[in-house]
C-alpha cells in the first residue's frame, strides 16, 4: 500500500462523515448505514432535485477542489430557492479517478462551507472510481401545495429577475484560462470569477416569494430567454421583455461593454438567479435578508414568444445565444 492508499470507508469518515456536514436534527439519521432515515415533518412536501457535473464538460479540469465543492453544491440547491423550498438534506455521488487526500480537502472544505451557511447536512452518498464525476442529490421541504412552480404565470403579470446576469457567462473566459478569484489582479475579472465559482442560491428570497404571492418562479442555469420560455410554455402565456431593463453588473460592463454585457445576461447561463413572476401590484418590502435586489425586465402577455418592449419586435433566442 503507497503511504496515500486509503479505502473507501476511512475516505467517507475523514471527509464526509465530518462534523460540520453532520445532522443536527434527530429526525434525520446520516452516513452510516444503508440507507439515511429522514422524517417529513407533517403538513410538508420534500422537494428533490439532482445534478450532475462532468468534468470537461460542466467544470474545467483541474479545477480548484474547494471551489469546486462550493460550486456544485451552490448550484443544487439554486433549484430548492427556486420552488421556494428550505433546505433539508443530501446526498453525493462521487466517482473519482484516484484518491488525491489534498483533493479531497479542498473539496470537502468547499462542500462544507456552503452546507453550513445553507444548514443542510450530507445524509449519504456513493463512491466510486473512474472520470471525476459529481452527482449531488438535494432535498427541500415546502409545505404542502405551496411550491413556486413554472406553470402559474398569468397574464399581466410582471416579471423579475434577482441580482445581476451575465457575470457567469462573462466569467467563462477567465475559467477557461484556469482564472481563480484569490489570484487574479483585476478587480472585475475577480468579482465575475466569484460569481461563477461560488453562487449564492437564493433560498431566502425564493421562500419569501413562496409566501408572498409570486405566480411562478425558476432558477436561471441555461439563459434568461431560455429559462423565462420554459415559463411561459409550462404557463401557455408569452413576454414583452424590455433588454434595457435587465440588469447587468458594473463589473461586466467594466470587462465587455454594455452591449456585449446585454447579450450575456439575455443569453449566457450559470447565474443562479431567480426569475419570477408577480401579479401587477407593487413589489415592496422584499426584505434585506433576501440579500439582493430584484429588477422589473417586463410582463406576462397573451401572445406566445417573447416580444422587445422597445421596438414590438419579436426576440429570438438564437439572436442571443450565438455570441
Ligand atoms: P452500500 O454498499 O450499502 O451502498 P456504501 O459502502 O456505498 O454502502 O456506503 C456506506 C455509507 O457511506 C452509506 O451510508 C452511504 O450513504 C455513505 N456514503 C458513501 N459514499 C458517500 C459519499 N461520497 N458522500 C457521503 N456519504 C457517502
Ligand atoms: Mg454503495
Amino acid at each position: 500500500m503507497s503511504q496515500n492508499a486509503m479505502d473507501e470507508f476511512a475516505l467517507i469518515d475523514t471527509y464526509f462523515k465530518r462534523p460540520e456536514l453532520a445532522p443536527m436534527q434527530t429526525s434525520i439519521t446520516g452516513i452510516g448505514d444503508d440507507c439515511a432515515l429522514l422524517t417529513i415533518p407533517e403538513g410538508m412536501q420534500l422537494a428533490q432535485s439532482l445534478d450532475t457535473l462532468v468534468e470537461g464538460v460542466h467544470f474545467p479540469r483541474h479545477c480548484d477542489p474547494e471551489l469546486l465543492g462550493y460550486r456544485a453544491l451552490a448550484v443544487t440547491l439554486s433549484d430548492l430557492a427556486a420552488m421556494g423550498a428550505e433546505p433539508h438534506s443530501f446526498s453525493l455521488g462521487l466517482t473519482l479517478p484516484a484518491i488525491d487526500k489534498g483533493w479531497l480537502q479542498g473539496f470537502s472544505d468547499g462542500l462544507s462551507k456552503l452546507a453550513q451557511i445553507a444548514t443542510i447536512p450530507l445524509v449519504g452518498g456513493d463512491t466510486t472510481k473512474g472520470p471525476l464525476t459529481l452527482s449531488l442529490h438535494v432535498q427541500g421541504l415546502v409545505p404542502v401545495g405551496k411550491a413556486l412552480k413554472r406553470s402559474g404565470a398569468q397574464v399581466g403579470d410582471k416579471i423579475h429577475v434577482s441580482g445581476h446576469l451575465g457575470d457567469g457567462a462573462g466569467a467563462l473566459d477567465f475559467v477557461l484560462k484556469g482564472d481563480k478569484p484569490e489570484t487574479v489582479k483585476n478587480d472585475h475579472v475577480r468579482s465575475l470569477l466569484r460569481k461563477y465559482y461560488t453562487p449564492m442560491p437564493r433560498l431566502a428570497l425564493g421562500q419569501w416569494l413562496r409566501d408572498n404571492g409570486a405566480t411562478a418562479a425558476l432558477d436561471i442555469s441555461d439563459g434568461l430567454l431560455g429559462d423565462l420560455g420554459h415559463i411561459l410554455t409550462a404557463s401557455g402565456v408569452g413576454a414583452r421583455l424590455n433588454p434595457e431593463a435587465v440588469p447587468c453588473s458594473s463589473a461586466l460592463i467594466a470587462i465587455c461593454g454594455q452591449k456585449k454585457a446585454t447579450q450575456l445576461a439575455m443569453g449566457g447561463g450559470d447565474d443562479y438567479e431567480l426569475c419570477f413572476t408577480w401579479p401587477d401590484r407593487p413589489l415592496v418590502n422584499v426584505p434585506a435578508r433576501t440579500g439582493c435586489p430584484v429588477t422589473c425586465i417586463g410582463e406576462i402577455t397573451r401572445v406566445p414568444g417573447i416580444w422587445d418592449a422597445c421596438s414590438g419586435l419579436k426576440i429570438s433566442t438564437a439572436s442571443y445565444t450565438h455570441f
